[in-house]
């Protein structure tokens, strides 16, 4: 596009920049609720977190287990239920033809005394009770759990997130566009409102709320706006774990004699068929300052002590690095909650904290919208018109860690 072309505008009453769960589940809530809005994903949507993350919606067992109730906990213990009313059709969004791969995430002991109190204790605490269940009724990898292992089944269920991302982006488009290549999407911030460049595609992107959902990419973006400072944003390193082989289905915590779940297992398809866990918790936080050689190694020590009974001869391993993108907290720690924050008239920042916290961020986002765009006129059409005629490029959804090219297998 030549300098002296102007830019095409095209105007909405809200525009989102990303398209992770917090972009998309935002969209498809100001469409709902009868708003002209739009989004502009840089790759591919989910690509960062939302496509690294386990899925889980949590309900505040982990925390309640790491000690953190309070506020924090009781905020979380409300999104389980309105993500399956979400997944069956008869929600806020319609993630119907995204069924979870769990109803219920599993909670199991390592062998011993000390882990069975822990599991007895994390269990009473909880709001939503989770149900000590019989190793045979459990996920396939804990049924040959021993005697001395306990198993509790959380009511939180497992989502499959590409699905999730893929019925989110079929709801919202036309109205979503892939801003590749030269320059990406600039945010232009104003006295009274901003705007949205984006010079590869020739446009000028206007609404009355300009919406930044570009998890780690929300920090270049207010930066290059002069607006840094306004919203500073921590990263939390991971270095996940990947085994891919023979592994029987699994999707939960182990927890030991510490308060800290020792591994959290989620188990994907491969797109060339297969399973594979993808493996989080202490082993990715620790994971996040070992070697791929060193970190595979420990992983394969704890896996073997959370699974005993579990014959891993068969798998290859490989590990994935990827931020938490957050809004700072003090100390570095886990922000308490969504943060959604006005950075200049009519533009916020967000960053869900959590895959489960996306309803919330809803909320926070319809509000602004109605603050700021008045009632919804129902104009979408027309953005549907517009995003239409320019003949794409839509984005698509983001490939699995697992299923990356340039992984090695050891
Ligand atoms: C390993 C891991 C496991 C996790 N597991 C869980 C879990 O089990 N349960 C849970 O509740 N939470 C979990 N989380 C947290 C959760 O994944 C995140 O809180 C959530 O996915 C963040 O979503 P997001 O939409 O803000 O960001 P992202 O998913 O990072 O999406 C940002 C989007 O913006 C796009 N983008 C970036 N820059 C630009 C730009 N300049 N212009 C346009 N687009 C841009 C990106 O391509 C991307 O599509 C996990 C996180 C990690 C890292």
């Amino acid at each position: 596009m030549g300098r002296d072309v102007p830019a095409r505008v095209i105007r909405a009453d809200a525009w989102i920049v990303g398209g992770g769960i917090a972009g998309l589940w935002a969209c498809a809530r100001l469409r709902a609720a009868g708003y002209a809005a739009g989004l502009v994903e840089a790759r591919a949507l989910g690509a960062g977190q939302t496509i690294a993350s386990q899925g889980i919606i949590h309900g505040g067992m982990k925390y309640t287990l790491g000690g953190a109730g309070g506020a924090d906990s009781k905020a979380i213990a409300r999104m389980p239920e309105r993500w399956r009313a979400a997944l069956e059709g008869r929600g806020e969004v319609d993630l119907s033809g995204a069924p979870a791969v769990s109803p219920t995430t599993m909670l199991w002991t390592l062998p011993g005394l000390a882990a069975r109190v822990i599991g007895a204790a994390a269990a009473r605490a909880l709001r939503a009770r989770p149900e000590r269940i019989e190793a045979r009724e459990a996920h396939e990898a804990l049924r040959g759990a021993p005697a001395g292992v306990r198993v509790y089944a959380l009511p939180e269920p497992v989502i499959d997130v590409a699905r999730t991302l893929g019925a989110l982006s079929a709801g919202i488009a036309p109205g979503t566009l892939r801003a590749t290549g030269p320059g990406g999407v600039r945010v232009e911030p104003g006295s009274t409102g901003a705007a949205l460049g984006v010079p590869a595609l020739g446009l000028r992107l206007e609404a009355p709320c300009v919406i930044l959902a570009a998890g780690e990419g929300n920090e270049a973006l207010l930066s290059e706006a002069g607006l840094g400072a306004a919203a500073p944003m921590q990263r939390r390193p991971l270095r996940m774990v990947m085994a891919r082989g023979d592994v029987p289905e699994l999707h939960g915590h182990c927890v030991g004699a510490s308060s800290t779940p020792l591994c959290t297992i989620t188990t994907g398809r491969a797109a060339e068929g297969g399973a594979v866990w993808w493996i989080g918790g202490e082993i990715a936080e620790r994971g996040a300052t070992m070697s791929e050689p060193d970190l595979i190694a420990h992983a394969q020590r704890e896996v073997a002590r959370c699974l005993p009974w579990i014959d891993l001869a068969r798998t290859r391993w490989s590990t994935w690095m990827v931020n938490r993108a957050e809004a700072t907290s003090p100390g570095g720690k886990r922000p308490a909650g969504p943060v959604v924050r006005e950075v200049a008239p009519g533009l916020v920042a967000c960053w869900p904290t959590k895959l489960a916290y996306a309803p919330e961020v809803g909320d926070m986002v319809l509000e602004f919208a109605a603050r700021r765009a008045g009632k919804p006129e129902g104009r979408d059409a027309a953005l549907d018109d517009a995003a239409a005629a320019l003949g794409g490029p839509h984005p698509p959804v983001a490939t699995y860690p697992w299923d990356s090219e340039g992984l090695t297998w050891t």
